[in-house]
């Protein structure tokens, strides 16, 4: 927790100060109550007072209240401004932290935990610090306040009051010894609840079709009955607190009325006004400081929770990014276009084996260079190596000549355009989907977004939608088919500009003709950008100037399909499960 708070800006310690001396001085107007009370008290027991008297004393403890509610408003105001922006920054930071790190770190967190991190975490440490501020700094200082006060009006009292607080602090040791554990356990049960939740509402076309409706069902209750019995454990525990100290503070009172009899009765006339006085004060300040008490369980019952939010919290700040910035930001001149493998092998984080083993290759400017191999075979994988969402584990890969680490990223992204095997669309227009994203240059004129899109031979649907390029995108494109999603992808690729495109299995849900026509106007519109294609079908890289054959993470064989078709047998039996005969010898 206290890591966490070093985040806190100057401005923030400063309000927090501001909030100490307002608390302060509502701990100080608290304690002047009693003494007031002591003197009306003794005011109405010596005969002949003046009422004017009585009124000004009851005045002024009216006026120490006023003032002590006013404090409290203050403190709450400043705490309640803290906590939210603080816990503004702490989302944004742990924002743009996501934004940097690599798959390797998304996966090792896993995203439900980072979406519990970014929300529910956030508000524990908030509320704590909204609540804490006030009673974390009042507690302590009205308790040692409260005691010198109280020290040394009564003997009998004062044990009355030690005794009291002994078990009250037993009672809470005991407590926090069965209720911290749960806590901790609350956090992870709400990222488990959140993934429940997340997996059922993507998935819940399949849970339609499969009928597992009850099977979720059963999943969710499972994870929901186990947070929500989790959550009752502690606030049983809890709310058991309150009605323990509530008993412990009357029977405090009564004790010390009690005790105050006792010496009243055996005292002679003239003490007895000094000691009835002496008991109603110390009463008075006894309930202070049990009250005090009960503010510290308050924020026991916060802390815990929160302060495990705040480790997560850290956990994800304090992550360095596996994926670091190199310097360059040009590549080799002669060079442009150029994409190198070096030997590369790549193995996942935590995996046992290569994925990847002894590729190399070289594209040059303006090929387009194809991968093709069975499902699992390491297309994916190896053509995610050029943008680095992963780095490889051994050997080389330059793009322009540089390896592809002394890049900033931001350079490095700005050469590629990349188009996924899953088309990502966000939630927007159709021409601001187009033109995604900083590619450094001046953003993508109208003329521009139109051109990609008929590039990408998307132009026919999009002029049918309402508004068309500025029809609206519904979120994750479910207005779009899956290959109008994927033509906006590629159209989205085209008006960057790139140096390189990486097709990664993009033209899978175009039909045939589709196909061929954004093959064909990329050839020609685009010539002398290089393209990497990962591809299923044969048809899609019967032209490419080079084909890659990858067999179980190797590369099987390497030329222009009618070399391969001569020499490789991995593509052979691809080619002759895809061709006919005549496609074949032709
Ligand atoms: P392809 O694109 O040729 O179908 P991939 O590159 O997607 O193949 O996958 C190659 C292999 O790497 C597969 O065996 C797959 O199980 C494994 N793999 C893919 N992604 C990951 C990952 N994030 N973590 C661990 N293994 C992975």
């Amino acid at each position: 927790m206290f890591r966490l708070l070093k985040r806190l800006k100057a401005t923030e310690w400063l309000q927090a100060l501001v909030s100490l001396v307002f608390i302060v001085a509502q701990v100080w107007l608290d304690l002047k109550l009693p003494d007031y009370m002591s003197e009306i008290t003794r005011l109405t027991q010596t005969p002949g007072s003046a009422i004017a008297d009585i009124w000004l004393a009851g005045g002024k403890m009216l006026l120490c209240a006023l003032g002590s509610v006013f404090s409290a408003v203050i403190v709450g105001f400043f705490a309640a401004r803290i906590a939210a922006s603080f816990s503004q920054r702490l989302r944004s930071q742990l924002f743009s932290k996501v934004d940097s790190f690599s798959m390797e770190e998304i996966n090792r967190f896993s995203t439900d935990s980072l979406i519990t991190r970014s929300t529910n975490d956030i508000t524990q440490v908030q509320m704590l610090i909204t609540m804490g501020l006030q009673m974390i700094i009042k507690a302590p200082i009205m308790v040692i306040w409260a005691v010198t006060k109280i020290a040394g009006k009564g003997l009998e009292w004062s044990m009355a009051t030690g005794v009291t607080v002994l078990i009250m602090l037993a009672v809470i040791s005991v407590m926090m010894v069965l209720v911290l554990p749960k806590f901790r356990k609350m956090q992870t049960l709400t990222d488990n609840l959140t993934r429940v939740t997340r997996e059922n509402l993507t998935g819940l076309r399949v849970v339609r079709a499969y009928n597992a409706e009850s099977y979720q069902e059963a999943k969710f209750e499972r994870a929901n009955t186990e947070l929500t019995e989790t959550q009752l454990f502690t606030n049983r525990g809890m709310a058991l607190m309150m009605p323990i100290i509530t008993t412990l503070m009357s029977g405090l009172n009564l004790a010390i009325y009690w005790i105050g009899a006792t010496l009243i009765n055996n005292a002679g006339l003239m003490d007895r006004l000094t000691l009835f006085s002496n008991m109603v004060v110390f009463s008075a300040y006894a309930m202070q400081v049990i009250l005090s008490f009960m503010m510290l369980v308050m924020i026991f019952v916060l802390w815990p929770r929160a302060s495990v939010s705040a480790k997560r919290i850290n956990e994800v700040l304090e992550t360095a990014p596996s994926i670091l910035d190199g310097k360059k930001t040009q590549g080799e001149p002669d060079k442009e276009g150029e994409i190198e493998f070096r030997n590369v092998n790549f193995r996942y984080p935590g995996a046992a084996d290569d994925v990847l083993c002894g590729i190399s290759f070289t594209a040059r400017r303006g090929e387009i260079v194809a991968f093709i191999g069975s499902t699992g075979s390491g297309k994916t994988t190896l053509v995610n190596l050029i943008p680095r969402f992963y780095d490889a584990t051994a050997g080389e890969v330059l793009v322009d000549g540089v390896n592809v680490r002394d890049y900033t990223q931001e350079a490095l992204h700005n050469k590629i355009g990349y188009v996924p095997q899953k088309a990502v669309t966000f939630r927007g227009t159709v021409a601001g989907n187009i033109r995604y994203g900083d590619n450094g240059k001046a953003a993508a004129t109208d003329e521009e977004v139109i051109t990609a899109m008929k590039i990408a031979q998307g132009a026919d649907f999009v002029e049918q939608m309402e508004g068309q390029y500025e029809a609206e995108i519904a979120q994750a494109g479910s207005n779009l088919s899956g290959g109008q999603k994927q033509r906006l992808a590629v159209a989205r690729a085209v008006a960057r500009k790139p140096e390189i495109y990486i097709f990664d299995d993009s033209f899978s849900a175009l039909d045939y003709k589709t196909d061929r026509a954004l093959r064909t106007a990329l050839r020609r519109e685009t010539a002398g950008i290089t393209s990497l294609i990962v591809a299923q079908r044969i048809g899609t890289i019967l032209d490419a100037d080079q084909i890659i054959v990858l067999n179980e993470g190797a590369i099987a064989g390497k030329g222009t399909h009618k070399e391969l078709l001569k020499t490789c047998e991995v593509y052979q039996e691809i080619a002759m499960s895809q061709l006919s005969e005549e496609e074949l010898s032709a």
